[in-house]
């Protein structure tokens, strides 16, 4: 069984999809769980997604949260 803390959530400010208390990304909280698709980049500079998304770290990213 999960725990609630280590479920995983998708940052509001920059989407990326971590578990814990905050952001591995950019270190903030806001954050949901209920997020829509992900999406993995491996290399922002050469992904069309991730230019499309105006991602520029590579990591796993929610396609959508609300
Ligand atoms: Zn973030």
């Amino acid at each position: 069984m999960v725990s609630k803390a280590n479920k995983e959530k998708s940052c509001l400010n920059c989407r990326t999809i971590y578990r814990g208390e905050k952001c591995t990304n950019c270190g903030e909280t806001p954050s949901s769980d209920s997020f829509k698709g992900r999406v993995h980049i491996f290399n922002a500079e050469e992904s069309e997604m991730a230019d499309k998304m105006k991602l520029h770290n590579k990591g796993e990213f929610a396609i959508k949260s609300k």
